[in-house]
């Protein structure tokens, strides 16, 4: 096994466990120093965690647990942290709790007066913001959307109004009606698709929600698991281009050239030369798009 750093020192408790998103070098030492020392580890399921114990020669018992198992397996789990065990906690891929199962472990840890660890590394949802070229100094990260149309248009919606990045989950089955739904409802901003990150086929594809959406309504459902990253709505007096390209995208919709660039020029207090520049190159591609 991987040698381990001195600092490493595992005492009793609960220990929150992220797990590589797809690329299984992707953990820590002191992962790997936690799941080696735990009485047992707690996962989603035992054939995933144990190829992942199995790359590093672990031989660490497995138990399952999961939202629908955890009502049973709960009290026997705290019992043995309260008795001093070691626990160490997984899900199938990245961080626990995220969109994962966890919650309410940590919850009744906490609660029995258990230690409670968390043992960062891995997740999708940021690894997606450090690869999709979107604004990072202030998101949010709004998981899975609901699966019917009509209640992820609802959600969507009421999440129209926030001036930050926003991270979804999604599968790529919905993927296309999902972003058809993004592009009418939260309008002309820029998103990232991040697909199987960390793995053989990772790939970023990158544009307007508008553009995202035709393309995916074309070549339909892409294989694999999918991070929608969609960049912030109208905010004034931003610095970043993508913004300023937003701004730009949705006045030209509503104005004429003059107008918008007067409009945008008075919301960001930019040059009014740099906000022309960027109106005719947007104008010129619509013109040759059309
Ligand atoms: N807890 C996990 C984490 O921290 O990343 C997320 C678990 S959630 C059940 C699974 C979702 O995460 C997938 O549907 C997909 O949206 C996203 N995801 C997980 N691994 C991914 C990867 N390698 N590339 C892109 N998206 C991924």
């Amino acid at each position: 096994m991987t040698s381990l750093t001195p600092q490493t020192r595992v005492t009793p408790g609960l220990y929150v466990t992220a797990t590589p998103i797809g690329n299984l070098e992707d953990i820590t030492l002191r992962a790997l120093a936690v799941l080696e020392q735990a009485d047992f580890i707690l996962c989603e399921d035992t054939r995933v965690t144990g190829k992942l114990l199995g790359r590093y020669g672990l031989r660490t018992p497995l138990k399952s647990y999961h939202d629908h198992n955890a009502e049973k397996v709960l009290p026997g789990v705290i019992e043995k942290l309260k008795g001093g065990a070691i626990v160490a906690q997984v899900s199938d891929a990245g961080t626990p709790l995220i969109s994962d199962p966890g919650y309410r472990l940590v919850r009744e840890a906490r609660a029995a007066g258990v230690d409670v660890w968390p043992v960062p590394g891995a997740s999708a949802a940021l690894a997606a913001l450090m690869g999709a070229g979107l604004p990072t100094d202030s998101f949010y990260f709004a998981g899975f959307l609901p699966p019917k149309q009509g209640a992820r248009q609802n959600q969507l919606e009421k999440l129209s109004s926030l001036k930050t990045t926003t991270i979804f989950y999604e599968s790529p089955r919905r993927l296309p009606a999902c972003l058809a739904d993004m592009a009418a409802i939260l309008g002309a901003r820029e998103a990232a698709v991040c697909r199987e990150l960390t793995k053989l086929y990772e790939e970023v594809r990158r544009g307007p929600l508008g553009e995202l959406a035709a393309h995916y309504a074309e070549a339909g459902p892409p294989k694999g698991e999918v991070v929608i990253v969609v960049g912030p709505s109208l905010t004034v007096g931003g610095d970043d281009d993508a913004e300023l390209v937003s701004l730009l995208r949705r006045a030209l919709k509503e104005m004429s050239l003059r107008e918008a660039v007067a409009t945008v020029t008075f919301m960001t207090g930019r040059k009014r030369k740099q906000v022309y520049q960027q109106a005719l190159e947007l104008a010129e591609a619509d013109d040759e798009g059309r």
